[in-house]
């Protein structure tokens, strides 16, 4: 089934943690950390409408100042998500730099910064480029349910898991998806076109039954275009299925309140992309880092029924044995969790369960 979005690590397991969401039809994409993002292109930079930080360690805050030079003089806004601190933090970069010609550029640059406190409230300010990036703060604002981004087709949802710091896990979830019935759609004398973008959000957004919805197609007769009712053509929808939801979790220590953490913000996603920094041979090691082994992230994909998973943030202590790595959070995931020496000597990636392994897999 084709989904509204496509979720890609920016980088290879061993690189800086971070997650590029691309919404195929709205030209537009969601970054989760802002670590290296040399490998994104300028065009893909420039489709970022939001950006979500789970900490401001290096490896997930340093591309800040390639995205600002990107989108610099070319793009009017983005928003920046991040935990404590960050409105200052951010605050901190910009001024680093001087800004003395910036106001003169035609396509003005604003930043909209939000923070969020553990407590669940959160403050914000706006930076502009016409005013050389001096701070605007904003009005103080909360998050109820988790959620941190409230789109017509999607929702971004965040909750602290303790990193010996506070440390955001994300997950992004579509809203319930209308599926058209195709034999109606031909009933109805019309073919599918970019209007049934218009309709499907008429639809989630519970517009008026008399909202018109302009019909444009084209087929080997040509141009067509007419005028629909929302009402009139709630006909040709079949039914509405749920979205796909997709985890984002990095950097946090193995601890019975992370993991009930988890159960509550990512039960039941499609897809997890989940850090698996050290072997569980290294475990000591990851518990003093603050980091999860492969074992544990596996172990943290089975409890919260996680459909598929993708490893991520592996350290570069392990160079060449990245399969190794993948092995473990796979023996953990698909069944009860194996000796650690045994789990480690696997590197087989087969399909032995209902959930798939995934195609992302090393
Ligand atoms: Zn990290
Ligand atoms: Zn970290």
């Amino acid at each position: 089934m084709r989904h509204l979005f496509e979720s890609r690590l920016v980088n290879d397991p061993f690189g800086d943690p971070g997650l590029y969401v691309d919404f195929r039809d709205e030209r537009r994409a969601l970054l989760f950390d802002l670590g290296d993002i040399a490998v994104l292109p300028p065009r893909k930079l420039l489709r970022l409408s939001h950006v979500f930080v789970s900490h401001t360690h290096m490896d997930h805050f340093v591309g800040f100042d390639q995205l600002l030079r990107v989108v610099l003089g070319r793009k009017s806004r983005i928003v920046l998500f991040g935990g404590p601190g960050f409105v200052a933090q951010v605050e901190h970069r910009l001024r680093a730099y001087t800004w003395n010609v910036v106001h003169r550029y035609t396509v003005a640059l604003v930043l909209d910064v939000r923070e969020i406190g553990t407590d669940g409230r959160g403050q914000q300010a706006r930076f502009s480029s016409r005013s050389g990036f001096a701070r605007e703060s904003g009005v103080p604002f909360a998050c109820a349910d988790d959620v941190l981004h409230d789109d017509v087709l999607f929702r971004v949802r965040g909750r602290f898991v303790d990193h010996e710091m506070p440390c955001l896990a994300f997950v992004i979830e579509e809203k319930a998806r209308p599926r058209v019935a195709k034999d109606r759609l031909a009933a109805l004398g019309v073919a599918t076109g970019p209007w049934l973008r218009d309709l499907k959000l008429a639809i989630l957004s519970a517009a008026p039954a008399d909202t018109p919805i302009h019909l444009r197609w084209r087929d080997q007769h040509g141009e067509h275009e007419m005028i629909r009712s929302v009402g009139e053509l709630s006909e040709i929808i079949l039914d509405v299925t749920p979205g796909q939801r997709i985890g984002y979790v990095t950097d946090l220590r193995f601890s019975d309140a992370n993991r009930r953490t988890l159960a509550a913000l990512i039960a039941g996603v499609d897809q997890l992309f989940i850090e698996s920094v050290f072997l569980d041979a290294d475990r000591e090691h990851a518990l003093r880092k603050n980091h999860l082994t492969a074992r544990q992230a596996g172990q943290i994909a089975r409890e919260v029924g996680a459909r598929a998973v993708v490893p991520f943030h592996f350290s570069p202590r392990y160079g060449q044995r990245a399969p190794e790595v993948a092995a473990e959070v796979r023996a953990a995931w698909a069944g009860p969790p194996a000796p650690p020496a045994a789990a480690c000597r696997s590197d087989q990636a087969g399909s032995d369960d209902s959930r798939s392994w995934t195609r992302a897999m090393l």
